[in-house]
């Protein structure tokens, strides 16, 4: 299908998550991806199109099952991108979505992969008839014209959240989780239940769900609660993609509450979405819930935090509150973190100050050699950028590998307190001024 190719050309080397819901049926990857300065959320709906009928299935199940899918991802998603094989030619499945996505009214991408030779017969033709308009060719696996498809989608998309609505919050709140890990209860516990403090944002896309809340007089949104609240009618489709709807809160939202559910411990599936929310910029706080189901020994065990860091040792210092919804344990600690990390996420470190922990981290582990050839890191600043971003100028960008920029970063972030941020690293070449 080669859909899975393009999707790990556009997330790169980060993390994409799979939707272990979806999987009992089929597939469905998110993934973060960057082009041109935006950053956004791409989703592999592999299982749209790779349905393979064979006899004995029921097809019209079959069929509705994947158009109510279809429709979930669709109405979700802002762009969508329909990718057609250009050498098998149209499936009826492609042409099923693709009357879908005409109905939706959404901006559509119409993507032709594997073009990859000049002598293939092509049936680019074939794609006019699907009336999505002139079709971009790319091959997914050599990377060709992945670019162009980028730019289309980046032509097609709203304006980012930060320019859709200027305001006056403290912070933006974004809570998500696997199901069932307890995000509505949470929700319900920090809104005390009452639906007098949900007030629909206008502006947002769809039917998305703003509830702000005043903590230490400081007004706090919580992002798309409608996303996590349930509804009285779930139908599958809408289950399916509800991991997707809580990645996207997190797209307009400034922190994650990741909530994990204790009694499970800590699994693959959260590691990932903390993941996602890193890979996105965002800031994050680890709620511990259902602390109430643990036994006293589990409760005491001294090893708890130790262990919950070397889970999230790729985002370190993400504060963990010990929580639950249920009983109201250490609720306000949520909001009071989330502030936390959002303080340091927005700090600005002055250049010299910078420049002394770099002093101070080369001394205690000079930078290592390369092939005789010996990294020198002369100077490092803050870029202006919503997610702490730290630019080094050194000798040989090309051997400035990965462990020692998580070395420098990790010294500026004990000493500047980033705990529970993102951050980036830049590296210029810079030469040495002899003197
Ligand atoms: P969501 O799918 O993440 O929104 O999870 P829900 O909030 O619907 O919670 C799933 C189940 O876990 C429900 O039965 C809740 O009552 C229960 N639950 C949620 N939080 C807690 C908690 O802190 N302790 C206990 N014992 N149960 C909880």
């Amino acid at each position: 299908m080669g859909k899975s190719t393009l999707f790990n050309r556009l997330i790169g080397e980060r993390r994409a998550i799979v939707d272990e819901l979806a999987g009992l049926t089929r597939d469905c990857l998110y993934g973060v991806t960057d082009w041109r300065g935006r950053t956004f959320t791409v989703i592999d709906t592999a299982g749209l199109t790779s349905h393979k009928v064979t006899e004995g299935t029921d097809m019209a199940e079959l069929a509705k099952e994947t158009q109510e899918q279809a429709r979930a991802a669709i109405s979700d998603a802002d762009v969508c991108c329909l990718v057609v094989d250009v050498r098998d030619g149209l499936t009826p499945v492609d042409r099923d979505v693709a009357s879908e996505l005409r109905r939706s009214g959404k901006p559509v991408v119409l993507v032709g992969n594997k073009s990859d030779s000049h002598l293939e017969p092509y049936l680019s033709h074939e794609l006019y008839e699907l009336g999505l308009g002139e079709p971009i060719m790319i091959s997914a696996l050599q990377g060709k014209n992945t670019g162009d498809m980028l730019d289309a989608v980046l032509d097609k998309l709203p304006p980012p959240w930060e320019e859709e609505e200027g305001s006056d919050l403290a912070l933006r709140i974004a809570i998500v989780g696997r199901p069932n890990v307890g995000k509505s209860s949470l929700l319900n516990a920090l809104t005390g239940g009452k639906r007098s403090l949900v007030s629909a944002v206008p502006g947002t896309t769809r039917d998305s769900v703003d509830t702000d809340v005043t903590f230490d007089d400081q007004r706090i949104r919580l992002v798309d609660t409608a996303g996590i609240r349930r509804r009285g009618v779930v139908s599958s489709a809408v289950e399916h993609f509800s991991l997707l709807r809580s990645l996207r809160a997190l797209d307009r939202s400034d922190i994650g509450v990741l909530v994990l559910d204790m009694s499970d411990g800590v699994t693959a599936q959260d590691r990932h979405i903390a993941g996602y929310a890193v890979d996105a910029g965002k800031g994050l706080v680890i709620v511990a819930n259902k602390w109430d189901l643990l036994s006293i020994e589990e409760r005491e065990d001294q090893t708890f935090r130790t262990r919950m860091a070397r889970d999230f040792d790729f985002i370190p210092g993400a504060p963990v509150i010990t929580a639950s919804a249920l009983t109201g344990r250490h609720l306000e600690g949520v909001l009071r973190a989330g502030l936390d990390v959002n303080k340091a996420r927005t700090r600005r470190v002055p250049t010299p100050a910078l420049n002394d922990c770099l002093r101070d981290a080369i001394a205690k582990h000079p930078p290592p050699t390369h092939k005789g050839r010996r990294l020198k890191v002369l100077y490092v600043t803050q870029a202006a950028t919503p997610t702490p971003t730290f630019v080094f100028f050194v000798n040989e960008p090309d051997i400035f590998h990965w462990g020692y920029q998580r070395f420098l970063i990790n010294q500026i972030r004990d000493r500047f307190g980033y705990a529970g941020c993102p951050m980036r690293v830049v590296a210029r070449r810079r030469r040495e001024v002899k003197t």
